[in-house]
């Protein structure tokens, strides 16, 4: 496995969804996205569930199911 800075930026998706990183963190994984497909669909899979979270509930996703998105998530990684 080639060191590209998945594991960083993969480490850093979650906050990513939230928008809770600094912009100079947030540059960097986006920089990094770019040039990076696996992360760019790890990165898509997040924002989907994200965003179906948030239009089922319309506020922030229940600590409960959002625990079992990012299980979820975590999941997809392994692949
Ligand atoms: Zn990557």
């Amino acid at each position: 496995m080639t060191d590209c800075g998945c594991d960083k930026a993969r480490a850093e998706l979650e906050e990513y969804f939230r928008n809770e990183i600094c912009r100079t963190d947030a540059a960097e994984i986006r920089a990094h996205l770019e040039t990076c497909e696996g992360c760019q669909s790890e990165l898509h899979i997040g924002i989907v569930l994200t965003q179906t979270v948030q239009r089922a509930c319309k506020e922030t996703a229940p600590d409960e199911l959002r625990d079992q998105l990012l299980a979820r998530l975590r999941a997809v990684q392994l692949n």
